[in-house]
């Protein structure tokens, strides 16, 4: 039996106050992560802080004309919420293609952000893991490496960041408004999760005694010409092997702005500028997107059972800029269930 404690901070204040007095505490929200981390021995938190009652659970319209979304906001809500669905329907597309819906009811909007990687050795105690014991080693760089990045990866860590919802984010330009003893701050959303380099214990650049208050995205959401693509082994409940998300805007069949991200691929959610730009003033067609493909590959680099990747990256990209482009998306369905 492994004990620990269990604390229901009064309010961000105090949940903050309580982390930086526990170096091992952790904040606790929808706990489906957490507690499956925990079962399994990876992580072992001396105490837990529970904010899921704290009041973080709004969507609420910002004076920029974006919205701000609490970290409490659970995703299905999030997915379903009239705002979302409207006018960043890639965050809904994106929420939706992810896990199952009993999941979605309990995870929260900071819980997704800060979700850890899906790799089996992470998981496996028995085996070396740098993420979970810095210095012990990589398993997954000569074992089985299917699911495993094939960009930004480094000697020490080749896992990837299992998020549905942050790829669609990362493409908005989202911001994560955080909180911690010296107040409060915003982090770029590019800027907030890391690539593993030789520190990959750490997901992201979040403090240990910061927590996350909020996204906020933006006011243009795509809502007309984008897609959202996963490639997976099953139709459902299962991770990326690789996803796109997609966004553009046209004058006619010209594109004046494009966001290209890639999910399933690397450490964090990988959004290509330099294949943005390349799509910039080009005519929306099959030349173009290929070419967008290309550029966003230029660093790929292929493992063992991985290297296929590469290719399924390349032909989801075309797939999912012509998805956008035609504004026919790969939505899920529009269906409510509860
Ligand atoms: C079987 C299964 C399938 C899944 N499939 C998918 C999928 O296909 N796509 C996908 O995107 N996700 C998938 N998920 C992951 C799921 O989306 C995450 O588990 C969930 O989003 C985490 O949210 P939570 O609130 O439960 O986080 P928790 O488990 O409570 O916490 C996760 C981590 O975030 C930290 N944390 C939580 N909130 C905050 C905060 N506000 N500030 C600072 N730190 C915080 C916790 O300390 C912890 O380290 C799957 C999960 C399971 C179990
Ligand atoms: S890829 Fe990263 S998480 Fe997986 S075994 Fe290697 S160090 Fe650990």
């Amino acid at each position: 039996m492994i004990s620990f404690q269990y604390a229901r901070p009064a309010n961000v204040a105090d949940a903050v106050q309580q982390m930086a007095a526990d170096p091992g505490a952790k904040f606790i929200a929808g706990g489906t992560n957490l507690l499956d981390l925990m079962k399994e021995d990876v992580e072992r938190p001396t105490r837990l802080i529970d904010i899921s009652r704290l009041p973080l659970k709004e969507v609420t319209q910002t004076r920029e004309g974006g919205l701000r979304i609490g970290a409490l906001v659970p995703n299905s809500d999030l997915a379903w919420h009239p705002l979302i669905e409207r006018r960043y329907p890639i965050v809904a597309s994106a929420i939706l293609a992810g896990a199952s819906q009993q999941l979605r009811n309990m995870a929260s909007t900071g819980g997704n952000l800060l979700q850890r990687t899906r790799c089996y050795y992470f998981y496996d105690t028995a085996t070396p893991c740098n993420k979970r014991q810095p210095g012990s080693g990589c398993s997954a760089i000569n074992g089985l490496n299917r699911m495993h990045a094939i960009l930004g990866t480094s000697d020490a860590c080749i896992a990837t960041h299992p998020s549905d919802m942050c790829v669609a984010m990362a493409v908005l330009d989202a911001k994560v408004h955080v909180a911690g003893p010296m107040g409060e701050r915003a982090i770029a959303f590019a800027d907030f999760h890391r690539l593993p380099g030789d520190e990959p214990q750490r997901d992201t650049t979040l403090e240990h005694d910061e927590i996350v208050t909020a996204v906020e995205l933006p006011a243009r959401g795509f809502p007309a010409n984008y897609s959202y693509l996963k490639i997976r082994d099953r139709l459902s409940y299962a991770f990326a092997l690789v996803s796109v998300a997609a966004a553009l805007e046209l004058d006619g069949g010209t594109i004046k702005e494009a966001r290209l991200g890639l999910g399933g691929v690397a450490h964090k959610p990988w959004r290509d500028t330099a294949a943005e730009a390349a799509l910039r003033d080009q005519p929306a067609g099959e030349a173009a997107f290929a070419q967008a493909a290309d550029t966003a590959l230029r660093g790929a680099k292929g493992y063992a059972h991985n290297a296929f990747k590469i290719e399924l990256a390349r032909r989801a990209i075309v797939r999912a800029l012509t998805q956008a482009a035609n504004g026919t998306p790969q939505s899920q369905s529009s269906k409510k269930i509860v």
